[in-house]
């Protein structure tokens, strides 16, 4: 038995972790009939990649299958990381269709939570670009689901409570260059956050880091970062002989965790202050390597040991467009009222709704986190409340501590993906400590 958690660290799983190679292993484990859930990168926030009975070590079958170098569609295992993705494939110049702010996902669990990136307001979430999945079912057979099945729309999102993702089909974006054209704006209020995400939707990538510190008129102000791929004419002449050459940076490990009063209410305030200012000293376009752009926190790796040894909380809702103003309002307001400033609070404009249990909906979404304590517990529960007040909805590849009433006030389709659940023998068989806490 092993003590297991999810990327925040927060209340670790007593469960038994076994190494997956192959189809017959996965099938071995699921004939043994104890509940189990499968694991990519351990890269959820919470307890949906851990199960109290097995838990499916998927790294193990990371083998790349074949290659369609015209079309850049691959057929891939499913503990492939995005990162070895753009290893193999981004000297061709080809890049993944979406991806979220660390490349260290696996395969599986960027489809089993459907993950949105700085472009869903344009090109929508993991799944848009996935062809089939192939997943292992109670039964022990093996689906193959085309994109637009109901398995596939149930997979799609449904975080490992369908079966086992083997394998599947993606499809990646062409492009020239390996730097991206971004463009910084700072804003002054929420107010003026919101409509310069609104006047730029049609900016390839975008996303606003707000400044949750600040109260009165400037709270919300914050910093929009919009990009697009550069082409080659884009490029100096020095930079167009390698155009997928990238800066070399040192990569920084946090050896050991950081005590949690390191990241203290004061600490979180000046990094607020600070971050926003030397944001606003560098506005306009200028060229960022892709590695800088959409992943910064990969630069440290194991980062998640810096709030010490009692973890930390990540809290993710998506608001609908027409609440998302007053209800993004409230939420700062709660924060800052609360003294509990975020380090890190993200704001991205969500396109339209798809699949049976994608968490984003057309609207706004708002990542935040926090150090696990009882102050923040205490927040969070007024920032669930907030959320189901403008009919909102949470991010369970964030979530370790909704409480089931919460999850079934906000998401209609609950009674749904229980049913499916329950008539495909999944129920019994495919259990994380996320769908045992909310009754899933
Ligand atoms: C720094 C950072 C930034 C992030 N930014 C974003 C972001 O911008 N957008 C976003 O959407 N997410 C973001 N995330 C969350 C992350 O993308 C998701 O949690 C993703 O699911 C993690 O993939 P993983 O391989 O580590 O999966 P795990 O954490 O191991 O598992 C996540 C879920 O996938 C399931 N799963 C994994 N593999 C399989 C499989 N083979 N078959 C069936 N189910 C499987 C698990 O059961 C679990 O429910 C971020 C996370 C971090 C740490």
């Amino acid at each position: 038995m092993t003590r297991l958690a999810g990327w925040g660290r927060f209340r670790p799983v007593e469960t038994r972790l076994a190494r997956m190679r192959d189809d017959g292993d996965v099938a071995a484990a699921l004939a043994g009939g104890t509940a189990l859930i499968a694991r990519g990168n351990g890269r959820a926030y919470g307890d949906s990649a851990v199960s109290p009975g097995l838990t499916l070590d998927m790294r193990g079958m990371d083998r790349m299958l074949s290659f369609d170098a015209d079309r850049g569609v691959l057929v891939a295992e499913a503990g492939v990381l995005l990162a070895d993705v753009i290893a193999a494939f981004f000297p061709q110049g080809w890049f993944p269709a979406v991806t979220p702010g660390t490349k260290f996902v696996s395969l599986g669990g960027a489809i089993a939570a459907d993950v949105h990136g700085k472009n869903h307001h344009v090109d929508g979430g993991f799944g848009a670009f996935v062809d089939w999945v192939e997943v292992m079912g109670a039964d022990g057979r093996i689906a193959r689901a085309e994109a637009g099945s109901e398995l596939f729309d149930w997979t799609l999102g449904g975080m490992g409570l369908t079966g086992v993702i083997l394998r599947a089909q993606i499809r990646l974006r062409p492009v020239e260059t390996g730097w991206i054209v971004q463009d910084m704006r700072a804003t002054q209020t929420l107010a003026a956050t919101i409509d310069m995400m609104e006047a730029t939707n049609d900016a390839p990538y975008s996303v606003a880091w707000l400044d949750c510190v600040t109260t009165g008129v400037m709270m919300g102000r914050g910093l929009a970062m919009l990009g697009r791929h550069a082409g080659l004419e884009d490029l100096p002449r020095e930079k167009r002989r390698k155009p997928f050459a990238t800066p070399q940076k040192p990569v920084l490990r946090l050896p050991v965790d950081l005590p949690a009063a390191a990241l203290n209410g004061v600490t979180r305030r000046v990094f607020n202050a600070a971050y926003y200012w030397n944001g606003r000293r560098k506005p306009g376009p200028r060229l960022v390597d892709w590695d800088s752009y959409f992943y910064p926190l990969d630069a440290i790796l194991d980062w998640n040991r810096g709030y010490g040894r009692a973890g930390f909380l990540q809290f993710q809702c998506a608001l609908p467009q027409e609440a998302a103003r007053p209800g993004m309002a409230a939420l700062l307001e709660a924060i800052a009222a609360s003294g509990e400033a975020s380090v890190l609070s993200v704001l991205k404009r969500f396109g339209a709704e798809r699949g049976r249990f994608s968490f984003p909906m057309a609207g706004y979404t708002l990542a935040l986190d926090f150090p696990a304590n009882d102050r923040s517990l205490k927040l969070m529960e007024r920032l669930d409340a907030i959320t189901l007040d403008h009919g909102g909805r949470f991010y369970l590849a964030k979530d370790a501590r909704m409480p089931r009433a919460v999850m079934e006030a906000a998401d209609g389709r609950v009674a749904a993906f229980r049913a499916m659940r329950a008539q495909s023998g999944a129920k019994g068989l495919f259990v994380s400590a996320q769908s045992e806490r909310l009754g899933l």
